[in-house]
Parts: structure tokens; sequence; C-alpha cells
């Protein structure tokens, strides 16, 4: 796992003597000082901006219980190999992470206070056809999660709550719900919404979208967020010219092994149009099964806005030595296997033996079987015009 120490990172920002007892208090509070905490992050917010607040949320949920495990910590329970691909400067990572499958033990939950197991489930609202309430509807969290802290966000134009990933993948990794019960459907919003986290995170944060390839959770329209890189944001241009390029934006499609729309641009508004027509013109060529993994950051010095676009097709979902779907940390260059059980090696994939014989091949073969077939993707690329 890629965690900068959180000693180190704090250095980062800079901060006054005043700002790191804040930072400190919210920290290492308990979850009975929720008021409290909850002013310490909005006096974070005000002195030096989201992303110092929304660390020191995590820590405090780290700190509380409610966060699984603690990322700066677990790396022994997590393990991890990287591989290297020169030819497009990337490095791959796979992670074999527990806590993915934690995350859908109900009775553990309960046990480890992340769920209140006591609580009248009448309250509930949003259930899905199996009678099972959306676990991210805001109503749903202040009933049953007694530990979890929302940090409320507008972004996009939208109401938003940022709340710690208690079945992380990365260290500060936090899930940003749509404060409405709205499904996961991508709209211009979507995008506009995750520029928008990663400006007022000036960088330090990036966003990801799982589109309906990957989205556990279809119901209710959620980004992740997390502070840690992507192995893709490194990918080497390649010697080919952008695809596109003006004043406002440049348009890239590296070499990949899942076709890669990159835009970039200082303009916001200007890279979320481009953005928008990229994913529209995909959609809308197969709106039946083509979807989108999306992944955005901003560049901390540089202030340049940035999509990784990834093509998906419903179809192909899964990856060789992987179960379940691949999804945006996956098309990313971060693979993530979830399954720990011996006896699940006669009837189901061991993930076990995905991480212990990986190489180079094997990786990039998975994000070749998540790959639309070649022809939308020539279809697509033919039709990609930025005159307009
Ligand atoms: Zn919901």
């Amino acid at each position: 796992m890629q965690t900068k120490q959180t000693e180190t990172f704090i250095k980062s920002f800079n901060i006054n003597e005043e700002t790191l007892a804040i930072f400190k208090r919210a920290a290492n509070a308990p979850i009975e000082n929720r008021k409290e905490i909850i002013d310490d992050i909005g006096l974070l917010t005000k002195s030096s901006g989201m992303s110092l607040a929304l660390i020191a949320l995590f820590r405090q949920q780290v700190g509380c219980g409610f966060v699984l495990a603690d990322p700066l910590l677990a790396n022994k329970d997590v393990p991890e190999r990287e591989f290297q691909d020169p030819q497009i400067n990337i490095a791959f990572r796979l992670q074999r992470n527990p806590y993915r499958e934690m995350r859908r033990n109900h009775g553990l939950l309960i046990e480890r206070g992340i769920i209140d197991g006591a609580v009248d489930t009448a309250g509930l609202v949003n259930r899905d056809a199996g009678g099972k309430a959306c676990y991210l509807c805001k109503e749903n969290i202040d009933l049953q999660n007694p530990k979890e802290i929302l940090i409320k966000l507008n972004l996009g134009g939208a109401q938003y709550y940022a709340g710690a990933n208690f079945a992380f993948i990365t260290d500060n990794h936090f899930t940003v719900m749509n404060a409405s019960h709205v499904p996961q459907h991508y709209r211009k919003g979507t995008i506009e919404a995750m520029m928008d986290f990663v400006d007022i995170t000036a960088g330090v944060f990036k966003a990801i979208y799982n589109g309906l390839a990957g989205a556990s959770i279809k119901d209710h329209e959620h980004l992740q967020v997390t502070t840690e890189d992507f192995p893709v944001e490194n990918i080497a241009a390649g010697p080919a010219r952008p695809v596109f390029e003006n004043k406002d934006i440049k348009v890239l499609n590296p070499d990949y092994y899942l076709p890669v729309w990159i835009v970039e641009g200082l303009d916001k508004a200007k890279t979320n149009n481009a953005v928008h027509n990229i994913i529209s013109l995909w959609i809308n060529l197969n709106p039946d099964f083509h979807t989108i993994n999306i992944i955005t950051s901003k560049g901390v010095e540089s202030g340049v806005f940035r999509a990784f676009i990834f093509l998906r097709d419903k179809r192909k979902l899964g990856g060789k030595g992987k179960r379940g779907a691949m999804a945006t940390f996956e098309a990313g260059g971060n693979i993530i296997l979830t399954c720990l059980h011996k006896e699940h090696a006669n009837n189901h994939l061991n993930e076990n033996l995905t991480l212990e014989n990986a190489n180079l091949p094997a990786i990039t073969q998975m994000l070749k079987d998540i790959s639309p077939d070649n022809a939308s993707c020539k279809r697509f690329a033919e039709a990609i015009d930025f005159s307009g």
C-alpha cells in the first residue's frame, strides 16, 4: 500500500501550531465528541482547506474503529506485489485485501460496532427488491452506523456527503454519496462533481467513478476519493501526438491494454465539456452496453485538471484470475483481490493463487479481458470530433 506517513503528509501542508493542534484534537477524539469533531473539521476547512479536514476525519474514523484497520499499519494484512511495465512507464499493483470481503459480512460489521445490530430497522428507507435498505442514504447511515461521521459538500451544483470507507483500499479512502437517493447513472453532473471535488481538495485527493462496470451499489449515486495515486497516472503518452489540442484542452489516447482517453486542461468547465462529449459519444454508440470508468485529478502545482476515461462494456466485466467485476481501481492499474478462502479453490476462484502466480502478462491480460471489442473502439475513435 502506497501510504504516505501521515506526519510527513501533514508537514507538506505547511500549517501553523494552532492548526496542527486542531488537527490532532480532531484526529484523536473519541466518537462521543461528535459535535466537537464536526466543529474542528469546519475550522480546518476554513484555515487550510478541505483536504486537511478530510484527512483529520479519516484519522478519527480509524482511531474510533469505524475503519476496519489502520491503512498505515495494515501492510502485513494486505500483501501487495508490484510489476513494472517499462514500455508504458506503469508500475501495476496487485493487492489482496481482506477488508473488501468483510464489508459483505453483516454479522461481523455488527460485532465490530460498524453497524448497530439493535437498531429498529422499520425506520430504514429506500429498500431494494430484496428488502435491504440502502447503505448510502444519510437517513440510514445516521440510524445504523453509530461511529460514522459525514461531511456535507456542494459538488457540481448538488449536495453530497463524504464518509470514510470502512472497507478501505487505500489510505484516506472516502465514499462521496449524493445527498439524494438517485441511481448510479452517468450524467454531466457526475464529471462536474468529480472535478469540483479534486478542485476543493487542491489536487490532494483524486476522484473516481464506476459507471455500471464495477459499482457494487447501483441504486445510489456515489464517487470514491483517495489521496493515493493510481498507477495509470504515470502513463507515458507515447510517440503519438495528442488526438486534439487547442489553447484550452488536450486530448490523448495513449497505448494501454484497455482503451483510455485522457483530457487535460486548466479551465475546469471546458475540460468538463470535452470529457462529457467523449463519454456521451461512447455511451450513445451502444446505450444498452457501453459504460465507463473515470479517474479525475488536479495537479497540485500545475493546477491542470485531468480525466482518465476508460471505455467499458457491460458484457465484459471480468478479468481472468479475479472474482467479480473489474472496476475503476483495476482499470487504473491497481488490481484488488479479495477471496481468501482456501475451500474456494475447488469450486470458485482462489485469488491467493492469482497473487502468487502473478506476472506482467497476467495483469495486462486482465485489462485486455475487459476491453470492448475493437470494432466499437474504432468506430468511436473515428466519430470523435471536437470542432463543435
Ligand atoms: Zn440511498
